[in-house]
């Protein structure tokens, strides 16, 4: 298995990291990643924290599918909630 790659304009070799993962417990909904993300991969949720009996919004990789792995949203987030991976085929 080899990992996706792709090629610059000028014909070299480029491997994507794609968007596998957001930390749940670090993200606070900020909303910067999605605003950095063209191609329609994210959507905010909110999600219920139990311990305090609150609401929280969170961002999730709604349509993994559709990212290019071009890693905006990582470099976006203030507070390092993403994991940006190669993908095997
Ligand atoms: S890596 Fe790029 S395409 Fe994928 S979720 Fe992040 S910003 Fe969107
Ligand atoms: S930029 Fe980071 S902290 Fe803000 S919503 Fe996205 S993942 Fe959460």
């Amino acid at each position: 298995m080899a990992s996706i790659t792709g090629l610059t304009r000028n014909g070299q070799v480029w491997t994507p990291k794609f968007a596998t993962s957001i930390d749940i417990d670090t993200c606070i909904g900020c909303g910067r990643c999605f605003k950095a993300c063209s191609k329609g991969v994210l959507e905010l949720t909110t999600i219920e924290v139990e311990e305090h009996y609150l609401e929280k919004d969170i961002m999730t990789i709604k349509h993994p599918g559709r990212c290019i792995g071009c890693g905006a949203c990582g470099r976006t987030c203030p507070k390092n909630c993403f994991t940006l991976e190669e993908v095997e085929l």
